[in-house]
């Protein structure tokens, strides 16, 4: 797991490497690394929901309490190479998300979107993900907390709790 933590160093470790093995790369990223995984450790792991395909993940460095990630199952890092079924089901998913949020912490406004491209800020953009951020009046703004350290009212694992125990009241329809 500390590829987690240093993501620039991986950045490093890639360019180094000249993508000599494009296997090797992608078994290296850490989303894979957890659907992958063993669904006992999705605790863990803070994956929320397995779907076909797609699933939901807790942020590890939110910018906000109950920052949410919808990402495919597919390594893949450009959304036009997405099926259109996985498309949809990314979307279907995310506007699932939302609703557990709302349910769960009654945020006033939301901030989701992609930053697709390591240019765009992307941090893990070889796999594409959508950012679901419930927001508040009074909270940070959304774009000079990205990348810095933020205190939160709510630990991780109290967060993971509280989403999981509304999936599981609240489960998304096929
Ligand atoms: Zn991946």
């Amino acid at each position: 797991m500390e590829r987690l933590y240093t993501p620039w160093r991986r950045n490093y470790i890639v360019g180094a490497e000249a993508k000599i093995n494009d296997e090797k790369e992608d078994k290296s990223c850490v989303f894979c690394d957890i659907f992958t995984d063993t669904p006992d450790n999705d605790s863990a792991n803070l994956l929320l929901l397995r779907n076909v395909n797609s699933c939901i993940l807790l942020n590890k460095f939110p910018y906000n309490s109950g920052h949410l990630m919808v990402i495919p199952l597919l390594h893949e890092g450009d959304l036009t190479m997405l099926s259109a079924e996985i498309q949809s089901e990314l979307m279907y998913v995310t506007s699932y998300a939302v609703s557990i949020l709302q349910q769960t912490y009654r945020p006033k406004a939301f901030n989701i979107g992609i930053n697709m491209g390591k240019t765009a800020g992307g941090s893990i953009s070889e796999h594409i993900h959508i950012h679901i951020v419930p927001r508040w009046d009074g909270d940070t703004n959304f774009m000079p907390v990205i990348g810095q350290t933020k205190t939160l009212p709510e630990e991780l694992p109290q967060t993971y709790e509280r989403l999981a125990a509304m999936i599981k009241n609240r489960p998304l329809l096929a």
